[in-house]
């Protein structure tokens, strides 16, 4: 766990966030979770760590179904 991260697009600080991420099957949110993400506050790029992209997919995984739609919002402080 690092408490600072640099920006891999314009090498600013960026800050710790919790992105959403939200299943939508049919039109219907059937899941959702929070993701730590690092946000740049200077381009607004949101970067997830590789360790949490690979949990976050297993666990989208198992809440999935083919079809369903999954909505990544990032919501503006
Ligand atoms: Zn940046």
């Amino acid at each position: 766990m690092t408490l600072t991260h640099a920006c891999p697009i314009c090498a600013a600080p960026a800050e710790p966030m919790m992105l959403p991420v939200s299943v939508r099957r049919a039109g219907r949110t059937v899941f959702r979770l929070e993701v730590p993400a690092w946000h740049c506050s200077e381009c607004g790029y949101v970067d997830v760590e590789d360790a949490t992209r690979e949990s976050v997919i297993a666990t989208l995984e198992e809440h999935t179904r083919p079809g369903d739609d999954i909505v990544f919002a990032l919501e503006e402080a």
